[in-house]
């Protein structure tokens, strides 16, 4: 063969190769390829925005099942995966770490991969988990026992396997990875077992640690298997070695803000929730701050260190962990901006260049830790809010109770919002709850609960819990307000066709008009939606999923609200609709 040949052939190959294979290109394009979802998200900002509007607000009524899929087995509990689309296949992640590979035509199973989990494992909120990543030919999740494994993502077979940390400590895994730049990225979860959050990365094709960014002041972060820098400055916010057990898991993953080259990770509670123990005495002159819990932290994919932080909850003692979404978006000047709402009840702006604050409101009603947020982000604390300090009562043992609202799971928790680049609004999953909570003394043990606090969640209002609020980011007003019986627990995808899609407890599964929030569609699926949806098109038709099958943290730690929801059934069905051709233009 001549060389000319021959360099034809291997060019020919490489093609075919590439065409079967998930690219960095494919991810950084992922919202614009409408034939694909291949990032949790919906592209790396997390928008959760699709430019497809075939589907729109006049034929939504003749969106039909094209089919279900059932995860089977007994493991019915919640599930809040993202499917990931590729090549012909649909991927999801299900409860008790498994994974499925699906024919995306017919919704057939074309293979399983089930983690074998040890006896013992801390999975605090339930055995969720909330989605994989593609890259090359494989497919990569976390697991309940805290490891990562990559899978051949035509066969199933595994092809690394490596140890986030170690799952009798308290960590496991639940968030879907993210990739960027031939890394894996992830977090990890714990934070109420006293564990430190970190952020790690590893080569997508190996699993070998590049490097490792604790986020939790005073550990030291890793480069290349050696030291790299201390996060923080050691005991500047921090009293004595309560920073050893810090807590700040990184538990829901993170965002890439491809305009400035910056992974965006979130950092919860600071460890135990009695923030007493973790007071340095001065609580207004930054010293009693517990950074970088309760933060969103900027950092650079290259080498792991840590550009900026943004804090939303200095000294927190209500278990507002800083963990949710930060997505990346323009507002309406074409400003670089990123947005994220928070456990705390507040809805944050902050600048892309380097995490400054912008702007906040509350999106929930009735906060009552802050009286609102200072033009330097800063909260603006109710100390009469804050649970009482249990080494001043009579009996030493039981602080004063206060009723604080939000409740510890959260004005919004996990379940991710959507960004509109149609409307220019962010639109909110969020729930109206507050609960009793109070302090309690508490020592560090290995493996067990670590949060020298007690609790019972309670309803704010009658009539609902959950709430969808479409946000004005520029304005940083309601625009409108979708109110749900049962708190909201998944996620939210907006659409060009002027479509809000998201599903309730209850099991529907709606889509709204983006403009006034009306009802456009809904369909029972059959158990409660704790998942997130996500849309594609194949053969010149418009598809939505979304996974149905209740759970997740509120049937568990929801006092008054998890009795008042206890008729829920449990699932765990996989739904895939279509808007058939012939019925695209009918009104
Ligand atoms: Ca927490």
């Amino acid at each position: 063969m001549n060389k000319f040949v021959a360099t034809v052939a291997m060019g020919l190959m490489a093609a075919g190769a590439a065409q079967a294979e998930v690219t960095e290109d494919m991810l950084a394009n992922d919202q614009s390829m409408t034939n694909q979802v291949v990032t949790n998200g919906m592209g790396r900002h997390l928008q959760r925005y699709s430019p497809l509007d075939t589907l729109n607000k006049d034929n939504v009524k003749n969106l039909v099942p094209a089919w279900a899929f059932s995860l089977g087995g007994e493991k019915q509990r919640g599930q809040e995966t993202q499917p990931l689309v590729y090549d012909g296949v649909m991927y999801i992640t299900g409860s008790y770490s498994r994974l499925y590979a699906i024919d995306i035509k017919t919704g057939k199973e074309l293979w399983q991969y089930d983690a074998r989990l040890p006896e013992g494992i801390l999975p605090c909120c339930d055995v969720i988990n909330r989605g994989a990543a593609l890259y090359g030919d494989k497919i990569i999740f976390g697991t309940l026992d805290a490891r990562i494994v990559a899978l051949n993502k035509d066969t199933g077979d595994v092809v690394w396997r490596d140890k986030i940390d170690d799952y009798k400590a308290g960590y496991s895994y639940t968030a879907a990875p993210l990739i960027v730049n031939g890394l894996v990225v992830t977090g990890n979860s714990g934070g109420e077992f006293g564990i430190v959050g970190s952020v790690q990365a590893r080569d997508v094709n190996t699993g070998d640690l590049v490097w490792e960014r604790p986020v939790i002041e005073g550990h030291m972060g890793t480069l290349n298997g050696e030291e790299s820098t201390m996060t923080g400055t050691l005991n500047a916010t921090w009293p004595g070695d309560m920073w050893k057990t810090g807590g700040g898991a990184t538990w829901l993953g993170g965002s890439y803000d491809a305009r400035t080259d910056t992974l965006i990770f979130g950092a919860g509670n600071p460890a135990p929730w009695n923030s007493w123990l973790r007071d340095a005495g001065q609580n207004n002159d930054g010293s009693g701050d517990n950074l970088y819990a309760a933060s969103r932290i900027g950092i650079n994919p290259a080498d792991g260190e840590i550009k900026w932080h943004f804090q939303t909850t200095p000294r927190e003692g209500w278990d507002y962990d800083g963990v949710n979404e930060v997505v990346a978006y323009n507002d309406r000047d074409g400003n670089q901006r990123l947005a994220t709402a928070d456990r705390n009840g507040f809805f944050y702006v902050l600048d892309a260049a380097d995490g400054g604050f912008v702007g906040a409101t509350p999106f929930v009603k009735d906060i009552s830790w802050a009286e609102g947020i200072d033009e330097n982000g800063r909260p603006i604390f109710n100390e009469a809010n804050r649970p009482g300090d249990p080494s001043k009562a009579a009996d030493g043992k039981k602080g004063e109770v206060v009723f604080a609202s939000p409740s510890f799971l959260g004005g919004k928790n996990w379940m991710p919002m959507a960004f509109s680049q149609r409307t220019g609004n962010f639109y909110v999953p969020s729930n109206e709850w507050g609960m009793d909570i109070w302090n309690e003394p508490v020592s560090y043990k290995k493996g067990a609960a670590y949060l020298g606090s007690g609790f019972t969640i309670k309803p704010n209002y009658e009539d609902h819990i959950g709430s969808l609020k479409a946000i004005d980011p520029d304005t940083l007003e309601v625009v409108w307000e979708a109110k749900n019986d049962a708190p909201l627990w998944g996620g939210v995808m907006t659409t060009a066709g002027g479509l809000v899609f998201y599903g309730t407890p209850e099991g529907e599964f709606l889509a709204l008009d983006d403009e006034t929030g009306e009802v456009l569609w809904s369909f029972q699926t059959g158990s409660g939606i704790v998942g997130q949806p996500i849309t594609w098109e194949q053969d010149g038709e418009q598809y939505v999923s979304i996974i149905s099958g209740w759970g997740g943290a509120v049937p568990l730690w929801g006092g008054e609200v998890a009795k008042k929801v206890s008729y829920l059934n449990q699932g765990g069905l996989l739904w895939t609709f279509r808007l058939p051709k012939e019925l695209a233009a009918a009104n």
